[in-house]
């Protein structure tokens, strides 16, 4: 199972691999949008290891620890992945349904509805050249190995691949969401940011489920 002590680990690895991987969202956002995603990712999940690794975890349940992580990413962030991760994050909360750990199928179950919240949040469909082309991509990924019987780190690494690869599709995509829409098709041969951080996340949840 994982408990809320296993999650404050998890946000603190997100933390650490979006603070290195800053400066290449940045460039990456610098060519098709407006230079900041390496930023906005960096606060946002700087401000929830904090805020997350200053709850006892002993006395909190991973509901709570999903609202609280939810409000710092809202708070941090000022772009549009500031409301995108905490829809992700509240929704993550409610699927955790005040359970005090999660299991294996919780836990597949929180990834499932982060994506679905940042689905209903952004609008965005498959193939907009968003992070939803890594997110959706992963989340179906990992939750067909689970119905073949996989683990969840073999689910999860399956999901790395899905959105690896969904990342890499962004390149030939015309955005029909964010800044990059206004581009048309001089977007086309650039990976979309918020795609690559979502691999970065989903790398993280994967190295932590191993
Ligand atoms: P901003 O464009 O406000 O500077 P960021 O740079 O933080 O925001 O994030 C840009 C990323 O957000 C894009 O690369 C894209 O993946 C994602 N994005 C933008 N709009 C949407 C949306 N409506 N739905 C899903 N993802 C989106
Ligand atoms: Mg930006
Ligand atoms: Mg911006």
């Amino acid at each position: 199972t994982i408990t809320t002590r296993d999650l404050q680990h998890l946000f603190a690895r997100i933390a650490e691999d979006m603070a290195k991987n800053r400066d290449r969202l940045c460039e990456l956002d610098g060519v098709i949008g407006d230079g900041d995603h390496g930023l906005a990712m960096d606060a946002g999940c700087q401000a929830v290891a904090k805020a997350v690794g200053e709850l006892d975890s002993t006395q909190t349940a991973p509901t709570p620890m999903f609202n609280t992580a939810a409000k710092a990413f809202l708070n941090a962030v000022g772009a549009s992945s500031g409301p995108l991760y905490a829809t992700a994050f509240l929704r993550a909360g409610n699927a955790a349904k005040e359970k005090q750990a999660l299991s294996a199928d919780d836990f597949l179950s929180v990834v499932a509805a982060m994506v679905q919240g940042i689905h209903e949040r952004g609008k965005a469909e498959l193939g907009e050249k968003t992070m939803m082309d890594a997110w959706g991509p992963a989340a179906n990924a990992a939750l067909d190995s689970r119905r073949r019987g996989a683990s969840l780190s073999q689910c999860l690494a399956a999901a790395v691949q899905a959105a690896r690869d969904g990342c890499e599709a962004t390149s030939g995509m015309i955005a029909g969401k964010g800044r990059a829409a206004r581009l048309g098709d001089r977007a086309v041969g650039h990976v979309d940011p918020g795609a690559a951080s979502a691999v970065i996340m989903i790398e993280a949840m994967a190295w932590f489920a191993s």
